[in-house]
């Protein structure tokens, strides 16, 4: 049995991630700042740590680990990473130096980083796949991309030296029941999916930008199938993993309100969108064998409902 840590396993993909890990046949151990908010962790023990410091990055490294999992970050949605630029370089960069320099003095043979695809330059609409190369000469669009982008960097350097298997993906946005909902730093899916349960019939709901910004959702199952077959491979550069459905902020918040059946109208309002457009080469990854399998009406249908209950439950709570 191969011993796993999942660094962020109290988050969103790291609880995710923990499932299947520990479905595949993995004794698990998460750390994170604190344990899941919405079901208890599936993982066989579960350490609180502050992996900013490195002490605690030995810490929960000790008894031997085979592989570890980073996905702890100080992050959340467009309007919190437009708000704390410095907590999110500060912080992140922190946890990811101090972790991987504390798995190469433990002998880690296998390290999964997960990066984003915010280390890539904003697109045009109708611009052509950009493959994972495409991110140099580098020009994120926001600090948290420039933070991803130098621990990428780090990741690789220590697996370089140290002879660590070290396997990177950028991940495009993700979601799914289980996400943060609500409280600012909840991301585009989420925050449609709340103002669509928090509204009546023919209620308008504000949306950020013109909404016609484009992207890619990718539901967590299909990303968590993704890091599995990434970090089992031995492709050893920064792969996108994602889905290649692409839409418009209004087709999203179109598919929300029908799997809703509920008709609201749509104030665009000014607000941090982020870039305008993004198309990704998924090669590399379905190379590996992946293949997202999750269409965005199908992975609303799976969200919303956990999203509308949630809202209920804060009802009911007031
Ligand atoms: P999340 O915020 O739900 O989970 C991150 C976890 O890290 C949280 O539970 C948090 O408590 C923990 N954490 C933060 N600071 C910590 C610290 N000092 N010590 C220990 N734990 C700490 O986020 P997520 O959506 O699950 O994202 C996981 C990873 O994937 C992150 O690296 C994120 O940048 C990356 N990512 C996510 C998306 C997405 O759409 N969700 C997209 C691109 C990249």
């Amino acid at each position: 049995m191969k011993n796993a840590l999942v660094c962020g396993a109290g988050g969103f993909i790291g609880a995710h991630l923990v499932r299947r890990l520990v479905a595949d046949g993995y004794r698990v151990r998460g750390a994170d700042l604190a344990v899941p908010e919405f079901a208890p962790s599936a993982a066989h023990d579960f350490v609180i740590a502050d992996l900013r410091d490195r002490d605690e990055c030995a810490r929960v490294l000790a008894d031997g680990v085979d592989e570890v999992y980073q996905l702890a970050a100080d992050m959340g949605g467009m309007g919190f990473i437009h708000a704390a630029e410095c907590e999110i370089m500060r912080n992140n960069v922190l946890i990811n130096v101090n972790m991987i320099d504390a798995a190469a003095a433990a002998g880690v043979g296998r390290y999964f980083y997960s990066s984003s695809v915010c280390v890539y330059r904003d697109m045009a609409i109708g611009e052509s796949e950009m493959t994972e190369e495409g991110a140099y000469p580098a020009s994120p669009d926001n600090e948290y991309g420039w933070e991803k982008l130098y621990s990428e960097r780090v990741v690789s350097a220590y697996g370089r030296r140290h002879g660590i298997a070290t396997r990177i993906a950028r991940f495009q946005n993700t979601y799914g029941p289980e996400g943060t909902w609500t409280g600012g730093r909840e991301k585009a899916p989420a925050a449609i999916c709340r103002k669509v349960a928090e509204a009546d019939a023919g209620d308008e709901i504000e949306v950020w930008g013109d909404g016609s910004a484009v992207r890619s959702y990718t539901y967590v199952d299909d990303l968590v199938d993704g890091i599995v077959r990434l970090t089992a491979s031995d492709r050893d550069q920064p792969t996108n993993i994602g889905n290649p459905e692409y839409v418009s902020v209004d087709e999203l918040v179109a598919t929300v309100a029908a799997v809703a059946g509920k008709s609201v109208r749509v104030r665009n309002v000014d607000g941090p969108v982020g870039v305008r457009s993004r198309n990704f080469s998924h090669a590399a990854i379905e190379g590996l064998g992946f293949r997202a399998s999750v269409p965005l009406r199908l992975g609303i249908e799976r969200t919303y409902p956990w999203v509308a209950a949630q809202v209920e439950a804060a009802r009911d709570a007031r």
